[in-house]
């Protein structure tokens, strides 16, 4: 018999290059504005302001290869991103120590209901219904660090029906990855399982039922998300 008055939820677990163990995800942390050309594009002022986060939940990870066109929207977004995998975690972490905590990186989307969004903000209200969606967050497979080290630089592309819609280069980032969780780490407990989405380079825009994205990151390879 369950210790627990219903079942426990699953486990959301992502697949791992070369291992058949999976990822366990605890939290994900999700930066905003963090390309210049994306802030200006999205009406903001590219100087380095303090960053800014918001949270997409842990199931809203999704490595079935597809999206789902979500509900209640007629104005999806692509947003590429760089998602990072913490092995271990802690409080007030160092800039310098802050990539000892990471286990890996995967290619992810940060797929956003602009409409509503657009409206949260207007309002001055969370982002969640923009933002939190199910199945929000497509994500490929985790390249550790053990295999292809930390990435710092590289072509960011995402393209719908063969034409490029995002292009960029991780160099181009705002907030560094060790800053981002040294800056994290100031206000949450890190820990292992918890994974940050690291920001878009410019370029969203909508896609419809039918559109098939491609996304790549250099040392990440590619994946293909039709979108369904
Ligand atoms: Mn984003």
């Amino acid at each position: 018999m369950s210790a627990f008055i219903i079942d426990t939820p699953p486990v959301v677990a992502l697949p791992v290059e070369g291992s058949d163990a999976k990822f366990p995800v605890r939290r994900v942390y999700c930066i905003g504005r963090n390309y210049a050309a994306h802030a200006v594009e999205m009406g903001h002022d590219p100087d380095r302001e303090p960053p800014f986060f918001f949270q997409k939940n842990p199931d809203n990870l999704d490595n079935s290869g597809e999206f789902p066109y979500p509900p209640q929207s007629s104005d999806v977004h692509h947003e590429i991103e760089m998602a990072v995998m913490l092995k271990s975690g802690g409080d007030n972490i160092s800039i310098e120590k802050a990539l000892e905590h990471v286990y890996g990186y995967a290619l992810s989307l940060d797929m956003t209901r602009r409409d509503l969004q657009g409206e949260q903000k207007k309002m001055g209200r969370p982002w969640e219904i923009g933002k939190a969606f199910e199945r929000s967050a497509p994500v490929g497979v985790i390249h550790p660090v053990d295999a292809v080290g930390h990435l710092e630089e590289g072509r960011v592309e995402l393209k719908v029906n063969g034409e490029t819609r995002q292009e960029g280069d991780l160099n181009q980032m705002i907030w560094k990855v060790p800053e981002m969780i040294s800056y994290l780490s100031d206000y949450f407990t890190l820990a292992a399982g918890d994974v940050i989405l690291s920001g878009t380079p410019a370029g969203v825009g909508p896609v419809n039922k039918g559109d098939v994205m491609e996304v790549s990151i250099a040392g990440l390879g590619s994946m293909i998300i039709p979108v369904t």
